[in-house]
């Protein structure tokens, strides 16, 4: 059995303030089944582990080198995430791919990085939306997962999560159907299991893009939907909590 897990991506928002409130808020009264974790922006990660200290919510950063140190300037390492006892790295997320120019291959590369220092990967892939409208969705998503699968090879291959976010559903209001997530997470997990059965047993593939209070429940009843990545409602605790009690 897969334990669901949700995840907040709290993308480029906050001040010291509100995230104090925020993680308050989040701690008050949660009580779910799932496994719970939040991506704050990374000047904060210290702060929310402070916060979290002695509850179960975890936490990890939005993006990583694939350098372990050195001259790159902005850069975060793996090893800096690790020191500050992330467990999750988020890689690949849509905004880095576009705004950031990061490839398949990169995201690859930062795969391997976080999983030898011991740090489990989150990775994320979708398609756009005129990637969907040419039929080429699992075109793009086998093309972003297997770059991955084969650059890290078997070994590094034993605990990660997926994080489908459609594109076009990303921060728009447009979620997909339940019924479009999961034939995309069924497909995903049959590449997996193409490759290893039993990965494809054990491997999360988390449903992202406009998850909301309301309908987050009918999304995560979907045999092969996981969990939640969720951006604008995981900074509204209350939201938030009501995504993760419905998983
Ligand atoms: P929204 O939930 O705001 O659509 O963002 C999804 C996302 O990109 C999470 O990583």
């Amino acid at each position: 059995m897969r334990q669901p897990l949700v995840a907040g991506n709290w993308k480029m928002n906050g001040s010291s303030d509100s995230i104090r409130e925020l993680v308050d808020g989040i701690l008050s009264g949660l009580e779910t089944k799932a496994e719970v974790l939040v991506f704050p922006p990374s000047v904060y990660v210290q702060q929310v582990r402070d916060l979290l200290s002695g509850s179960s919510v975890k936490f990890g950063v939005q993006n990583v080198s694939d350098q372990l140190s050195g001259a790159y300037t902005g850069e975060i390492s793996p090893l800096m995430a690790k020191d500050l006892g992330c467990e999750y790295v988020l890689i690949g997320h849509s905004e880095r791919r576009s705004l950031f120019g990061e490839t398949d291959a990169d995201v690859a590369a930062k795969f391997c990085a976080l999983v030898d220092q011991g740090l489990v990967p989150v990775l994320c892939v979708g398609e756009t939306l005129s990637e969907r409208e040419s039929g080429d969705t699992m075109k793009i998503v086998a093309h972003q997962i297997n770059t991955v699968l084969r650059t890290a090879g078997p070994e590094r291959l034993a605990n990660f999560v997926i994080a489908y976010e459609p594109v076009w559903a990303i921060g728009t209001g447009l979620t997909a159907t339940p019924e479009q997530a999961q034939e995309v997470h069924a497909d995903i997990r049959a590449l997996l299991a193409e490759n290893d059965p039993s990965m494809a047993d054990r491997t999360r593939v988390l449903y992202g893009g406009s998850m909301k209070a309301d309908n987050a429940a009918e999304l995560m009843s979907q045999p092969d939907v996981d969990g939640g990545l969720i951006g604008g409602a995981s900074l509204i605790a209350a939201d938030f909590k009501v995504i993760c009690h419905a998983a």
